[in-house]
């Protein structure tokens, strides 16, 4: 038998596994069920992939959404995976001839939706097959509790009567704890295997506009990506198809894509789209799209969306390929009123209140002034250290100051008054504001009026800032109340300090060539490349293009922009370096590579260029010995420092080799000592003095801590400079 690892190698072209894939493999190959909870681009479908291909027998996997059978079992089948679908869109001759392969143990895995397992005879079919795993995707369908339940879904609670020996292994992006449980016990898995990764994508740069003059900032976004994918989500069908009409109308390739539209069309376009014959998609929040383009470069939020848990699916489905992507959202305080009507669900005051609240969080989302990522994650669960450069927020500079007492006020206005009210209440006795609704006994307290120095707006800014921050927690009830935590604690009783960003209330406007420039480093292949690398690129995607029509897939499942890019940036010359390119597994290098090697080869040469492969570090290698870990070491950093002497920036750099921009500066640094780099050309004269005064100041030496000179030295000095400034000195 294979190992896991070896499929991911020969099979799929990937060298390392991501996330939780490993474990989640190794406890179906043990035999046992489990449930995987992975953000929407996580590689849950390798999770199941992978252990079908090392079992005997018949992997069987349930999916809710007939259009996505076709487009998994196509991109397996690129990979030389003997794979199949099963539904209602198939003739009968056309059915039976899958039957029949069925029969002949002539798959190794096979989709269907969940009411065909039940339909006659199916269950008698199967067991002829010996089936080895049942995989659940989109399993939180199965739960009430879900924002996407379908009652189809429930019959599969009888799966474990009639496989009790069969394991199941169900995955879902849904992070809420009612429905996880709820999947667990309907499924009635035999084993506590949960795997839940971080939520984290790292290569989505989030931000939110205001929605003023929103079609003409829209289009000057889009002026600035002519050949990018994406979504644009609105509010409305009519909105999805007017937005579209314009768009055409103004020369960009776009189609609107909703429920009003009919199958036929809403094929047509989806295809179009999956195909790269049309860049751009308008379509509605309330259809769930079937989507699954790899190299979706924009999400675009037109109009407000619900709840989190459906922007953060619909803002996943960008840069599923892992290269830079950006989600964009239009806010307006007018869209949380429209969509408040949306929220009454008549006779049901409870249901009502739930989705008002997840409809405040949306709108508290938006007007956050801490980071949005560690935003969106605390709201999943997850701590997230530190800001992230790579949201709205993080990528503005904004004024901090010490907010000490102010988050001392709000503390000790919340203790003082039992940890038991909202947050206009808090604010209403940090104001003291003498109102009926003020409890008798909170009148004499000590904080009651201690903050009528800032207005209610403003509080309300700084108390939602210090709830992201972890200062204050925010009960997630029906009537959500604000309680301590233990690092409030601190600031009551040890005087920790507290930095905030002061409030901007009026406006909060981030103009769109922002998230242009400030992605530049670490944005999308054209881009991240350089005029050199970019040339090639645009002719291999032009070759993929030739490819993809003769073979009537989609253009991303042939090689997706991923494998583009390292192409163009490292150039393989031979079959042997091709290999070493990620993405490229057996089947596609035996039926492309030849294609690919040649377009190269021609452009090199025209242009005297050679391989530049040995700046990879090598896939496929054996387990790390310390010798050859430090020799890697080695090998990274002159391959940071050999493309910077070819003239590449380190944003340029950076994004090639995907690494940080700061790993990039310290690769460079380490050649400071032998003189191979120089300090200046590595950081402005003007800053470098600035720097040393700094660190003669601080007394500072290479072990020493530097957070402190860089809080002083301010936000366009970064830590890659000033570390490299010291190693210099
Ligand atoms: P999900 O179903 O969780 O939304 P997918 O299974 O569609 O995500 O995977 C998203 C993308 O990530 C796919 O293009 C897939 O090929 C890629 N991918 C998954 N696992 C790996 C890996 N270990 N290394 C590199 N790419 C991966
Ligand atoms: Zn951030």
């Amino acid at each position: 038998m294979h190992t896991p690892l070896h499929i991911l190698n020969s099979v799929f072209g990937f060298e390392s596994f991501r996330l939780e894939q490993e474990k989640v493999i190794s406890t179906v190959l043990r035999g046992e069920d489990c449930f995987v909870l992975m953000p929407t681009g996580g590689g849950k479908s390798l999770c199941y992939q992978i252990p079908a291909l090392c079992l005997d027998g018949l992997t069987v996997v349930i999916s809710p959404l007939i259009a996505l059978m076709k487009d998994q079992v196509d991109a397996l089948r690129l990979n030389g995976v003997a794979a199949v679908y099963l539904n209602s869109s198939m003739d009968e001759g056309a059915q039976n001839a899958v039957i029949q392969g069925l029969r002949n143990k002539s798959y190794k895995l096979l989709y269907i939706a969940p009411e065909r397992l039940f339909s006659t005879g199916f269950i008698e079919l199967l067991n002829s097959c010996s089936v080895s795993l049942f995989a659940i995707d989109e399993a939180h369908c199965i739960s009430q509790w879900g924002h996407d339940f379908r009652p189809e879904y429930l019959q599969l609670s009888a799966l474990k009567t009639h496989f009790p020996n069969v394991p199941v292994i169900a995955l879902t992006a849904t992070a809420e704890t009612l429905t996880r449980k709820d999947i667990v016990e309907k499924l009635a898995l035999r084993h506590q295997n949960i795997f839940v990764s971080s939520f984290n994508r790292p290569n989505i740069t989030y931000t939110v506009l205001p929605k003023q003059d929103t079609y003409r900032q829209l289009k000057k976004y889009l002026l600035t990506r002519p050949n990018e994918s994406g979504i644009i989500y609105t509010l409305s069908r009519a909105g999805a198809s007017s937005l579209a009409e314009d768009l055409v109308a103004d020369g960009f390739s776009a189609l609107p894509y909703h429920a009003g539209l009919d199958t036929a069309t809403r094929t047509k376009h989806q295809t179009l789209f999956q195909k790269d014959d049309v860049k751009i998609i308008c379509a509605t929040i309330a259809f769930g799209m079937g989507i699954d383009k790899s190299n979706v470069r924009f999400v675009i939020h037109y109009d407000l969306p619900k709840n989190i848990e459906g922007y953060y699916q619909e803002t996943g489905r960008a840069g599923r390929d892992g290269l830079a992507s950006d989600a964009v959202l239009f806010f307006s305080g007018g869209d949380v009123m429209k969509l408040r009507k949306f929220c009454e669900i008549e006779g049901n005051p409870e249901q009502t209140m739930i989705l008002k609240r997840k409809l405040q969080l949306m709108a508290d989302y938006c007007e956050t002034h801490t980071c949005r990522r560690q935003w969106l994650l605390q709201y999943f669960g997850e701590e997230y250290p530190s800001s992230c450069d790579s949201c709205d927020i993080c990528l503005t500079t904004r004024e901090k100051h010490d907010g000490t007492v102010i988050a001392q006020k709000a503390l000790s206005a919340i203790l003082r008054t039992g940890e038991r009210f909202g947050i206009g209440y808090i604010i209403d006795i940090l104001r003291g504001v003498n109102s009926s609704k003020i409890k008798l006994e909170h009148l004499n307290i000590k904080t009651f009026g201690a903050g009528n120095d800032l207005s209610a707006n403003m509080w309300r800014s700084y108390i939602k800032e210090l709830i992201t921050l972890g200062y204050i927690r925010q009960t997630n009830d029906q009537y959500p109340t604000l309680q301590l935590t233990d690092k409030s604690r601190d600031v009551l009783y040890a005087s920790a300090q507290v930095e905030l960003i002061k409030p901007n209330i009026s406006a909060q406007i981030v103009p769109t060539e922002r998230v242009r420039r400030d992605r530049s480093g670490t944005s999308s292949a054209q881009i991240a490349l350089d005029s050199q690398d970019n040339k090639l690129f645009e002719r291999l995607r032009i070759l993929r293009r030739t490819i993809a029509d003769r073979e009537n897939v989609p253009a991303f499942m042939v090689l997706s922009d991923a494998v583009l890019v390292e192409l163009a940036a490292y150039m393989p010359h031979t079959t042997g370096e091709l290999a070493q390119i990620s993405g490229f597994g057996e089947v596609k290098l035996a039926r492309y590579g030849d294609d690919f090697l040649r377009e190269i080869l021609l452009y090199c040469s025209d242009n005297g260029l050679k391989s530049r492969i040995h700046l990879k570090v090598q896939k496929r290698q054996g387990p790390t010995s310390n010798d050859r870990f430090n020799r890697r070491n080695f090998d990274t950093k002159r391959a940071s420092l050999e493309l910077w002497r070819e003239g590449n920036s380190v944003q340029d750099i950076a994004t090639t080799r995907q690494l940080a921009p700061s790993t990039i500066m310290g690769h460079l640094a380490t050649y400071l000592t032998s003189g191979e780099v120089k300090i200046t050309e590595l950081v402005p004269e003007e800053k470098i003095e600035r720097i040393t005064a700094g660190i003669i100041r601080h007394k500072l030496s290479p072990e020493s801590a530097i957070t402190p000179l860089k809080e002083e030295l301010g936000e366009d000095i970064d830590y890659g400079e000033i570390r490299a400034v010291l190693a210099s000195l």
